[in-house]
């Protein structure tokens, strides 16, 4: 895989970051495609779910996925 950015070559590697919200932290192993060139990462979705599961850790809430629809019927 190449950069968007720079054009070297990205690695997949797992990288501990920190994520902040609210004044509290905590740092998750993140797996990821990195450009070290000019420090660009790509996640897909499932990577990214990683951090948004500590960030909902961190608020004290868990994610709540229901399942809807988006339709709205009008009357008449
Ligand atoms: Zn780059």
């Amino acid at each position: 895989m190449q950069c968007e950015s720079c054009g070297e070559d990205m690695e997949h590697e797992i990288v501990a970051i920190e994520v902040v919200i609210a004044g509290r932290r905590s740092s998750i192993d993140q797996p990821g495609w990195y450009c070290w060139s000019c420090k660009l990462g790509t996640h897909s979705a499932g990577e990214l779910a990683l951090s948004d599961d500590a960030l909902a850790g961190l608020l004290g809430k868990r994610r709540q996925l229901r399942p809807g629809k988006a339709v709205v019927m009008r009357r008449g």
